[in-house]
């Protein structure tokens, strides 16, 4: 039987070969959605509120720490594991796994990315040392870290340095700039802020990765926050004046991250778990609703009628598809991965993003007005589900440029 908050995993394990890492992480990132982020979401989502009850389940659960290296205690969880582990946590609550992205992105990056990055021996040492006193935040005490990139100008797109900058002073910087669509704006203890070091000529290979305290004076939370969807991500705009940010506050040795965006470029591919567990979630309730078996409403069937079989025959097609390239994509991500690999990461970010909302289109045409209702989740998934190709920096359009171009030229080549 289907039932919108079953115990099936996304991925059966004997057929897709988890670990058994792989499988537990998945139950236990499934079993807390299921049980405490589902019932939140309807209300998060009409408040426009921040989950902060979720993220305190997430460090109980051990969670917050999902891609702290083990011997920092946290989970280790591999790229992989942790894009298996979110999908599952974004069939219950799209926003909850949005924004849990963005703080484990902090932990990835800084973890197994860095780890398969060169670095000499003294720059090593400092970002052990450095990456420790995150860590200890995180698994310890519950810190919650966002990812503010976006600055409402190309920078976002990797096409310009980032605008923010950071001054050298003693002992730190001096940050000044701002971040649009800040998810967890007011609601993190650290921005893991990307920002340019203010030089003559300024480059994307001077880009820094700081982590800014968000009770620091100069740090400032603007604007309001009343969107389509993903509403309980509180995405508002961040503002920095003159912030001194202290050296140890450097979540990567400089020039580590413009080495991180070229040669693991799957570390953008990671906002796609959250709408793959939205395509789910959106096949999942369409099958349950035709079947009668939504708890709270009638239950009055409707799987016989020939238009239904065939819409729902389409949405298990695209899920099928998007599912199995997603799953290759994520299985081969790795450090300079080669050009078929990496055409197939924008194909799959494409295929997920704009998948999973025409999957949720599909869901509300083919269960009907009914499901319209803001007391069943389906109006909320179609919402949330517009967003996912809007997001920098692999956005829809983004994918297609770049897959357009680069199918039809070789690395260098040009027209004369
Ligand atoms: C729910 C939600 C949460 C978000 N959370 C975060 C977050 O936590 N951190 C964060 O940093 N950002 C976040 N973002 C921001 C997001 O990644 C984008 O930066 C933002 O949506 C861009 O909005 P814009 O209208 O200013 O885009 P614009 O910069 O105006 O871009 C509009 C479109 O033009 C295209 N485009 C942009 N630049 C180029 C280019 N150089 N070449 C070709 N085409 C281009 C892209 O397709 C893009 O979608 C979030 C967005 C949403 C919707």
């Amino acid at each position: 039987m289907h039932t919108v908050d079953d115990d099936t995993p996304l991925y059966d394990p004997d057929h897709w070969d988890l670990t058994d890492f792989q499988v537990e992480l998945c139950q236990r990132a499934r079993s807390l959605a299921a049980s405490r982020f589902a019932p939140r979401a309807a209300e998060l989502d009409r408040e426009a509120r921040f989950p902060t009850e979720n993220f305190r389940d997430l460090h109980q659960a051990g969670l917050l720490g999902i891609c702290v290296p083990r011997c920092h205690g946290g989970l280790g969880a591999d790229y992989m594991s942790y894009c298996l582990a979110a999908a599952e946590i974004a069939r219950y609550c799209g926003a909850t796994a949005l924004t849990f992205n963005m703080h484990v992105s902090s932990c990835l990056w800084t973890g197994a990315l860095a780890d398969d990055l060169p670095m000499n021996d003294t720059e090593r040492a400092a970002h052990e040392a450095r990456r420790g006193r995150h860590y200890r935040r995180i698994v310890e005490a519950g810190k919650i870290y966002s990812q503010p990139f976006s600055e409402g100008g190309a920078a976002a797109a990797g096409a310009v340095p980032f605008g923010t900058t950071a001054t050298p002073v003693a002992g730190g910087w001096r940050l000044n700039g701002k971040k649009i669509f800040a998810s967890l704006a007011g609601h993190a203890d650290y921005y893991g802020v990307l920002c340019t070091e203010d030089r003559e000529r300024r480059s994307r290979r001077d880009t820094l990765y700081l982590a800014v305290p968000a009770d620091a004076p100069g740090v400032r939370v603007v604007g309001d926050w009343d969107p389509l969807g993903m509403r309980a991500t509180v995405s508002r705009t961040l503002l920095f004046e003159e912030v001194f940010v202290p050296e140890d506050e450097a979540l990567m040795p400089p020039g580590v991250y413009f080495q991180a965006a070229t040669r693991w470029p799957h570390m953008f591919l990671t906002l796609s778990p959250t709408y793959l567990g939205i395509a789910q979630a959106a096949y999942d309730f369409t099958v349950t609703y035709l079947r009668g078996e939504v708890a709270g409403t009638p239950p009055v069937k409707r799987r016989m009628y020939p238009t239904k079989q065939i819409a729902v025959a389409q949405m298990r097609i695209l899920l099928e598809q998007t599912k199995a390239l997603w799953f290759q994509v994520i299985r081969e991500a790795r450090a300079d991965p080669d050009r078929d690999q990496l055409l197939r990461a924008y194909t799959a970010q494409y295929t997920v993003m704009e998948n999973a909302s025409e999957l949720c289109r599909l869901a509300i045409r083919t269960c009907g007005g009914q499901s319209m209702l803001k007391s069943l989740p389906l109006e909320r998934l179609y919402r949330d589900s517009r967003c996912g190709s809007l997001m920098l920096p692999w956005t829809a359009e983004l994918c297609l440029d770049r897959l357009g171009r680069e199918c039809l030229y070789n690395r260098g080549e040009h027209d004369d």
